[in-house]
């Protein structure tokens, strides 16, 4: 799976079950980004508004300009989305079809592997806990099985 590497890679990623994608995106294709996460059934998301801004890209590129200054935090949506291992590069690419526009600003996407989840509701831990009803991986094995 493309995720997992060589533990003596530079570009080696902890081993989990779960990871959280966390995004930080334009405010204004987050509706886009969740409805598309949505018709291939990931439900479970939870969105921040932010304020933030990026490393260099804005000041050199846009000097003065609407999306950076350096006094000023540009306002940002913050989407967390926690997916089984399987279900990660699915995300990541949908969340850049959705949300890249090209021009700075377009924002980044963090991962990090997850210990644990727990359903409050049932106390249910690990893959029953992060399952979904009528979630991606329902969706996908009644695609296989039909
Ligand atoms: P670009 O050059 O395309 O602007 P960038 O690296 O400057 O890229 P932005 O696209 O401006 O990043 O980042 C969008 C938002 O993502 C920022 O406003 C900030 O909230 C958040 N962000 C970017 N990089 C980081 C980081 N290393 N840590 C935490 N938040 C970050
Ligand atoms: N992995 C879950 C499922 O397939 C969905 C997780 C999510 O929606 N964030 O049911």
């Amino acid at each position: 799976f493309p995720i997992i590497r060589a533990q003596n890679s530079p570009d080696f990623v902890p081993d989990a079950k779960f990871y959280k994608v966390e995004a930080i995106l334009r405010p204004w294709r987050i509706q886009q980004v969740s409805s598309a996460l949505l018709k291939m059934g990931i439900r479970g998301v939870t969105v921040s508004d932010v304020r933030g801004f990026g490393a260099q890209g804005g000041l050199t590129e846009r000097q003065a300009g609407s999306e950076f200054s350096e006094d000023t935090f540009v306002a940002k949506v913050k989407m967390e989305i926690v997916v089984s291992k399987d279900q990660v590069e699915g995300v990541i690419a949908k969340i850049i079809e959705e949300a890249r526009t090209g021009e700075i600003g377009d924002g980044k996407i963090f991962l990090t592997p997850i210990s644990d989840v727990i359903r409050v509701r049932t106390g249910e831990r690990g893959e029953k806990a992060e399952r979904m009803m009528g979630g991606h991986a329902d969706i996908s094995s009644a695609l296989s099985t039909s």
